[in-house]
Protein backbone atom coordinates (compact mmCIF):
# COMPACT_ATOMS: atom_id res chain seq x y z
CA UNK A 1 0.00 0.00 0.00
CA UNK A 2 2.87 2.32 1.30
CA UNK A 3 4.50 1.65 -2.01
CA UNK A 4 1.25 2.29 -4.16
CA UNK A 5 1.21 6.09 -2.40
CA UNK A 6 5.07 6.59 -2.95
CA UNK A 7 4.84 5.64 -6.73
CA UNK A 8 2.12 7.82 -7.48
CA UNK A 9 3.61 10.76 -5.90
CA UNK A 10 6.86 9.71 -8.12
CA UNK A 11 4.27 9.98 -11.23
CA UNK A 12 2.94 13.46 -10.00
CA UNK A 13 6.09 14.77 -9.32
CA UNK A 14 7.59 13.54 -13.05
CA UNK A 15 4.26 14.89 -14.51
CA UNK A 16 4.50 18.05 -13.05
CA UNK A 17 8.28 18.32 -13.68
CA UNK A 18 7.06 17.56 -17.88
CA UNK A 19 4.21 20.33 -17.36
CA UNK A 20 6.58 22.80 -16.42
CA UNK A 21 9.07 21.93 -19.06
CA UNK A 22 6.45 22.16 -21.59
CA UNK A 23 4.56 25.23 -20.69
CA UNK A 24 7.02 27.93 -22.22
CA UNK A 25 7.13 25.88 -25.23
CA UNK A 26 3.30 25.81 -25.77
CA UNK A 27 3.44 29.42 -25.73
CA UNK A 28 6.27 29.93 -28.01
CA UNK A 29 4.49 28.04 -30.58
CA UNK A 30 1.53 30.28 -30.16
CA UNK A 31 3.78 33.04 -30.53
CA UNK A 32 5.63 31.96 -33.48
CA UNK A 33 2.38 30.96 -35.84
CA UNK A 34 0.54 33.64 -34.04
CA UNK A 35 1.13 35.93 -37.79
CA UNK A 36 0.89 32.91 -40.33
CA UNK A 37 -1.55 31.21 -41.36
CA UNK A 38 -0.69 27.90 -41.74
CA UNK A 39 -3.63 26.02 -42.61
CA UNK A 40 -4.31 28.06 -45.83
CA UNK A 41 -0.85 28.25 -46.49
CA UNK A 42 -0.44 25.09 -47.00
CA UNK A 43 -3.80 24.29 -48.69
CA UNK A 44 -3.01 27.17 -51.24
CA UNK A 45 0.50 25.94 -51.44
CA UNK A 46 2.06 29.16 -50.43
CA UNK A 47 5.81 30.40 -51.44
CA UNK A 48 7.80 33.18 -50.28
CA UNK A 49 9.45 33.91 -53.97
CA UNK A 50 7.31 34.67 -57.16
CA UNK A 51 6.74 32.51 -59.90
CA UNK A 52 7.40 34.23 -62.48
CA UNK A 53 5.85 37.43 -63.09
CA UNK A 54 3.22 36.63 -60.69
CA UNK A 55 3.83 37.74 -56.84
CA UNK A 56 1.74 39.40 -54.61
CA UNK A 57 2.14 42.54 -54.78
CA UNK A 58 -0.04 42.28 -58.40
CA UNK A 59 -3.00 40.26 -57.05
CA UNK A 60 -5.63 41.25 -56.34
CA UNK A 61 -6.43 39.41 -52.92
CA UNK A 62 -3.20 41.28 -51.69
CA UNK A 63 -3.55 43.86 -48.84
CA UNK A 64 -0.62 46.26 -48.25
CA UNK A 65 0.19 47.93 -45.51
CA UNK A 66 -2.97 45.95 -43.87
CA UNK A 67 -1.94 47.45 -40.28
CA UNK A 68 -1.51 51.07 -41.45
CA UNK A 69 -3.03 52.00 -44.23
CA UNK A 70 -1.61 54.97 -45.15
CA UNK A 71 2.06 54.33 -43.93
CA UNK A 72 4.11 52.40 -46.17
CA UNK A 73 4.98 49.88 -44.04
CA UNK A 74 6.19 46.32 -43.59
CA UNK A 75 3.16 44.25 -42.30
CA UNK A 76 0.75 43.08 -45.50
CA UNK A 77 -1.95 41.03 -45.86
CA UNK A 78 -4.41 38.83 -47.99
CA UNK A 79 -8.21 38.27 -48.39
CA UNK A 80 -7.60 34.52 -48.47
CA UNK A 81 -5.71 34.54 -44.82
CA UNK A 82 -7.22 35.65 -42.21
CA UNK A 83 -4.79 36.55 -39.19
CA UNK A 84 -2.07 36.24 -41.70
CA UNK A 85 0.06 39.18 -41.04
CA UNK A 86 3.16 37.87 -43.14
CA UNK A 87 2.54 37.85 -46.72
CA UNK A 88 5.31 39.51 -48.59
CA UNK A 89 4.66 41.43 -51.97
CA UNK A 90 7.22 39.24 -53.42
CA UNK A 91 5.83 35.63 -52.25
CA UNK A 92 3.28 33.87 -54.42
CA UNK A 93 0.19 30.65 -53.75
CA UNK A 94 -2.45 29.42 -56.24
CA UNK A 95 -4.85 31.52 -55.27
CA UNK A 96 -3.32 34.55 -57.37
CA UNK A 97 -5.59 36.53 -59.44
CA UNK A 98 -3.38 38.97 -61.51
CA UNK A 99 -4.68 42.59 -60.67
CA UNK A 100 -6.49 44.31 -63.86
S1 LIG B 1 -3.85 35.12 -53.08
FE1 LIG B 1 -1.76 34.32 -52.94
S2 LIG B 1 -0.63 35.45 -54.51
FE2 LIG B 1 -2.52 36.61 -54.10
S3 LIG B 1 -1.94 38.09 -52.50
FE3 LIG B 1 -2.77 36.28 -51.49
S4 LIG B 1 -0.94 35.07 -50.98
FE4 LIG B 1 -0.35 36.52 -52.57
Amino acid sequence: MEDNIKQSRRQLLKMGTIAIVAAPMVGFTTTASAHQNTAVRAALKFQDHPNGDKHCAVCMNFIPNKDKPNDPGHVHGCKLYPGDDEICPNCYCNGFVHKP
